[in-house]
């Protein structure tokens, strides 16, 4: 067998020079993460080979024995982190697990209800652009005048409209999600209540975030970021809703499964119950909680909703004169990846921000504890305060590389 470099050395070289890219920066893109070299073991495996159409023990296709046993593993172990009745483990993407509950419980027309994009949402929560914003009728809430989700006006917002689903989770929220509450106004209503748990699924796994799958109809998630396996996503529900969510997503939406990606899941969750994944959430957070501190007390930047309760927060960039777009580009030069991100009320557009979206999961899986968040924090700041100075670039690209060096992802 010839290897990739040999067979085709241009994507090759894309490849390796990604691998530095990852070794080499550090990475506070909060939906983002390394996945152990098992996870990746099992997703680069010949199970890319096979097609598996259907459920396990029930499939369109012969020779599915094996992948059987793989997709039922990645099912049980996927309850068990999460205590949930039933789960569907096939979504290829947090989109499509998404489209399929919109698919289950809703018709084109009806009235949905989510957090709004431009507070903190995501795309798939009824953004006009998005066909969850197309084909529904989208009442979307937001945040209160102190940045928390204005759950008063929620409640009002639902008695109006009778949404026939009202969806929980977001993209850009810092703090605790009140999921009992959620549920309870869903009850009234008569709203199927689904929660969209993607940022935060690690540390629900580990115990450090409210556990929403007591509560709702339905719970979606990726599996690549906080939980850290492969790219991909998940449903778990009410073992009523089996049969509504998995016929949604086979045939509904999707054809044959990805089992090379599931078998990555299988393992990312059997890695997800062991104590050193709930260490691992632990420390997620006291890192976002220091570099929260650091850039907001000690270094003059407002953070959105004061503060942080999980992995993520935002910067209001405006003390500094910044905008998100021109941070995101200064930082990058400094070897620190975030992306820009829209503040609440921001006055500038979504493709210039007055925000930076911060995240600890992915530097925290190569070992940065408080000492580096703190050291971290302050290389950011350094950065907003002169983007423009070459040399303040070149100190903090050089202070960043030693951090890389000390801290490799993959020991390379
Ligand atoms: N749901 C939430 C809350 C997200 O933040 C994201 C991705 O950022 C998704 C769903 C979509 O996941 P994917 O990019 O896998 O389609």
């Amino acid at each position: 067998q010839q290897t990739l470099a040999k067979v085709d050395p241009e994507l090759w070289a894309a490849i390796e020079a990604e691998n530095r890219r990852q070794e080499d920066h550090i990475e506070l893109i909060a939906s983002e993460n390394y996945v152990s070299a098992a996870v990746m073991e099992a997703q680069g495996s010949q199970l890319t080979n096979k097609y598996a159409e259907g459920y396990p023990g029930k499939r369109y296709y012969g020779g599915c024995e094996h992948v059987d046993v793989v997709e039922q593993l990645a099912i049980d172990r996927l309850k068990k982190v999460f205590g949930a009745d039933a789960a569907n483990v096939q979504p290829n993407s947090g989109s499509q697990a998404n489209q399929a509950v919109l698919m289950a419980f809703a018709k084109p027309g009806d009235t949905i209800m989510g957090m709004s994009l431009a507070e903190g949402g995501h795309l798939t929560h009824g953004m006009p652009l998005n066909m969850s914003g197309k084909w529904f009728n989208v009442v979307a809430y937001g945040l209160n005048e102190k940045e928390e989700i204005d759950y008063d006006a929620m409640e009002a917002l639902a008695r109006e409209h009778k949404p026939r689903i009202i969806v929980a989770g977001a993209s850009a929220y810092s703090l605790r999600i009140d999921f009992e509450r959620f549920a309870k106004i869903a009850k009234e209503v008569g709203a199927i209540f689904w929660v969209d748990m993607a940022h935060y699924a690690g540390l629900i796994a580990a115990g450090f975030y409210p556990n929403p799958v007591p509560h709702a109809d339905v719970v979606t998630s990726t599996t690549h970021k906080t939980l850290r396996g492969p790219r991909g996503g998940v449903i778990l529900m009410k073992a009523e809703h089996e049969k509504a969510i998995n016929s949604a997503i086979f045939p509904g939406l999707q054809g044959g499964p990805l089992e090379h990606v599931i078998a990555a899941k299988a393992v990312a969750f059997k890695e997800a119950l062991t104590p050193a994944f709930r260490d691992y959430q632990e420390q997620v957070i006291n890192n976002a909680r220091v570099m929260a501190r650091v850039l907001g007390e000690v270094r003059g930047l407002r953070i959105v909703s004061g503060g942080t309760d999980s992995h993520l927060f935002l910067v209001d960039l405006r003390a500094k004169k910044i905008t998100g777009k021109d941070a995101e580009a200064a930082l990058g030069r400094a070897h620190i990846t975030v992306n820009k991100n829209a503040i609440p009320k921001d006055p500038e557009k979504p493709f210039v921000t007055s925000g930076i979206r911060i995240g600890s999961p992915a530097m925290t899986t190569r070992g940065f504890t408080e000492i580096e968040a703190e050291r971290v924090a302050h290389l950011i700041a350094d950065v907003l305060d002169a983007p423009t100075d070459e040399a303040v670039l070149a100190r903090v690209r050089e202070e960043v590389s030693a951090l890389c060096k000390k801290f490799p992802v993959y020991g390379a």
